[in-house]
């Protein structure tokens, strides 16, 4: 188990990755904001058996924090994490000050456009903003490489895979499944927030998330059905305050009225002070065209 190389100089990450691509050698992205987790593990896991060279950033971004949020109570241990690195043979960590990421004056953002103002965005307006930028700018300073994200942060992942084609990104995008603790809880570096009795009470998103699958396994074909019901199961949990229950399109986000095809279910709830996410695709079976069933 060899430590990674951490850089915090973007031009000192520019010559090592070029000269790694020179060499033939394939360079895999994992974006992170540190407190590393069995989630971002298994990111690191896949970008190491793809790749030749393994790149982890760890970055809290601040600008995709809203002011009042958690930007300044977010959990950091870089050795932790440097030890998790270590562990899944990382080869190189990116952790720059953020006067390297954002020198004064830095003006311009990019924006995401209408996608950013649904679900999570009606809730923390700019967000997406604010995390498209920063991937912009990791993208430009990694440059042609495989860059992993998880399907936890499903509108993320719609954002970046946009980002990525509309501004000619030289990034493959590869998004990545859910890692769950045992009880069903999605891994998130936001869940050390969560004190005594809210730990079980988390478990009301997933929970809700496998009423809206079984009522779409049930049959039950109206979206707006399957997001209520969704919503009623984490409401039902007395420590849960539910933000959103949505049943959607998969890839454009936009309320889904039918499920005749694969949806996703999104939700998000504050659970004490954490706020968390959640989601799951969910296809309805194919239902069998009249005369056409096997005979
Ligand atoms: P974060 O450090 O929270 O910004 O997350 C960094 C990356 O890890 C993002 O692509 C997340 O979607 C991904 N990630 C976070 N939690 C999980 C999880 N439980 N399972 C899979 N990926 C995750």
């Amino acid at each position: 188990m060899t430590a990674p190389n951490i850089i915090e100089r973007i031009a000192e990450l520019r010559v090592v990755l070029d000269s790694a691509r020179v060499h033939g050698q394939r360079v895999g992205f994992v974006p992170t904001m540190g407190f590393l987790h069995e989630g971002h593990a298994s990111l690191m896991r896949k970008a190491r058996a793809d790749n030749e060279v393994v790149l982890v950033s760890i970055f809290v971004n601040p600008l995709q924090f809203l002011p009042g949020e958690d930007f300044e109570a977010y959990p950091r241990d870089l050795e932790r994490d440097l030890a998790v690195c270590a562990k899944e043979g990382v080869d190189l960590v990116f952790h720059p000050p953020v006067e390297e990421m954002y020198p004064e004056p830095t003006t311009q953002r990019i924006t995401v456009g209408p996608i950013g103002d649904i679900l999570e965005g009606k809730t923390r307006p700019g967000h997406f903003d604010g995390v498209a930028t920063v991937v912009a700018k990791l993208f430009n300073i990694a440059g042609a490489c495989r860059a992993y994200f998880g399907e936890k942060d499903a509108q993320q992942l719609v954002v970046i895979r946009r980002l990525a084609q509309q501004f000619d990104f030289p990034v493959e995008v590869v998004g990545c499944p859910t890692v769950r603790e045992a009880d069903g809880l999605a891994m998130s570096s936001r869940n050390v927030y969560l004190k005594g009795d809210e730990r079980t009470a988390a478990t009301a998103l997933k929970r809700g998330l496998d009423e809206g699958a079984r009522l779409i396994a049930d049959g039950e074909r109206s979206g707006a059905k399957v997001a209520d019901a969704v919503a009623a199961t984490i409401q039902a949990e007395g420590l849960a305050r539910l933000d959103y229950a949505a049943c959607v399109d998969p890839e454009t986000l936009d309320d889904a009225a039918e499920v005749d095809g694969p949806v996703l279910l999104a939700v998000a709830a504050w659970v004490g002070k954490a706020r968390l996410i959640d989601n799951m695709t969910v296809s309805p079976a194919p239902s069998q065209a009249p005369g056409r069933g096997p005979r």
